[in-house]
Formats: structure tokens, sequence, C-alpha cells
């Protein structure tokens, strides 16, 4: 790091977690954030002035003007542009720090297969099922720590996954929850429930890449956790998923 970076970053550096070692393993760092969306915009953008080494951006999907109201690294004069480029620029911009590659298509098997051990963590910042679970088993394949959000209406809900042997899967959960098709464009969704949701990925992403918080936890209990996000009463709640030993993808 030279005197530019430790001042950028000082306020990172400060926390005894992270110091000089930590800011510097976040520099090192390769993240991919599939879906560029409400959620992505939001934790790309921290994860960028956080000082992550390399960002892998993945979108299909151009900029639309439905767009706009919660995708907050889209702007007026970007709709028709793929969002992979117009949050790239947007990114380079605010920190120049960090590499961007981007693919602009929707995240396939063959790409996400060659593409993800390459990565240290995943975000899936998708809303579509069965690209959830694509990523699910691909992650699980490589044992790729996964953190997965979503909102809708006024509820935001979190979950990582770091597949270890005794803990769930997104395909757990799914079992649990039913396939759940509705999407925010049927349902609507709050603005800022989005960029809720998309910075408590980023700091799951950065939790990870420290090895700090409840990774710990999450091993004793060999249990994941799954957090969901009441935003008309303000309320956290946490609930434990437990493996589900019929699971196609884990078991
Ligand atoms: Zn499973």
């Amino acid at each position: 790091m030279d005197r530019q970076q430790l001042v950028k970053y000082s306020r990172q550096i400060n926390l005894a977690d992270i110091d000089i070692e930590g800011q510097q393993r976040l520099l090192q760092s390769r993240v991919m954030i599939v879906g560029l969306g409400g959620l992505g915009c939001v934790a790309a953008q921290y994860l960028t002035a956080a000082g992550i080494g390399h960002l892998t951006l993945i979108d299909g999907d151009s900029v639309d003007r439905s767009n706009l109201q919660r995708q907050i690294l889209h702007y007026e004069q970007d709709m028709g542009r793929a969002k992979v480029d117009s949050a790239k620029d947007k990114l380079t911009r605010q920190n120049s720090d960090v590499s961007i590659s981007t693919y602009a298509h929707f995240a396939d098997e063959i790409y996400l297969n060659k593409n993800i051990p390459r990565h240290e963590v995943i975000l899936d910042c998708t809303d579509n099922y069965a690209t959830r679970c694509l990523i699910n088993k691909l992650c699980f394949k490589y044992k790729t720590p996964l953190v997965s959000g979503a909102a809708i209406r006024m509820e935001g809900q979190l979950v990582s996954f770091e597949y270890e042997p005794e803990q769930a899967c997104y395909e757990c959960l799914a079992t649990l929850f039913g396939e759940q098709q509705l999407s925010c464009v049927e349902a609507g969704v709050l603005s800022p429930v989005v960029g809720v949701v998309g910075s408590l990925q980023a700091v799951e992403c950065l939790k990870q890449l420290l090895n700090i918080g409840n990774r710990s936890k999450y091993e004793e209990k060999h249990q994941i956790e799954l957090m969901l996000y009441d935003a008309m009463n303000n309320e956290f709640k946490t609930f434990s998923i437990n493996k589900n030993p019929a699971c196609k993808i884990c078991s």
C-alpha cells in the first residue's frame, strides 16, 4: 500500500480486526457480483469504496426507465446501455484501485463454471430462481462462499453459504420455502429496502474475505442463518436453517 492508500482506507485500517494486513488482503481479493440491479448496484459501490482488488460484474440486461427508482448506479442518461457498462463507469470513477471486468450476458453454466473458482466470494444479486440455483450448485462444487440477497415489497432477505459439510445450501432453503417466482415486477419494492440488503451483502462479503465475525459461530452450530428484514415494522429476525438430508445438491 502506498501513502495515499493508507490515507484512503485509514478508517478501515483503524479497525483492530482489519489493520494494514486486512486491508492488504481486501486489495488482493476477487469478488463476483451476479446481477447489477438494485442489490448489485449497492453492494458493488460499497465493495469498490472499501478497496476490493478485483470485481467481476455479470448482467445481460440493459438499463430501463423502471430501474432508476432503486438501481442507483444507473442514471437517466444510461437508459438503453448495458447495466454492466453503466455500473463499471461509475465504479471506476469511484475508486481507481479496483480493477473491474464485465460479462454483458446473463449468467450461464459454462461461464460460471469457469469463473467461480477464480473468485473468493460470489454475491448473488439476481431475482431469478433458476439462476440462483445454478449459482448455488457451482459455488457448492468449488466450495466458494456465496452471499445471497433478495428484496421484495417491504421485505429483505440475507443468507450466506460457506458450504461446510454440515451446513445447508441455497437448494435446502429453496425446498423449505418453495419456488417463489414472484418478482418485484409484479409485487413492487420500496427503493431503500434493496439498499439495506445490498449493504448487508457487502458487509458479509468483507467479513468472509477478512475471515472475521460470525463464521466460527456457524461452524460450531453447523447451521446457517437466514436474516429477514421487515421494513414495515422495522424488524430484523434471524432463523437457523438446517441441512435438508434429501437435498439434491449438498447431501
Ligand atoms: Zn442443500
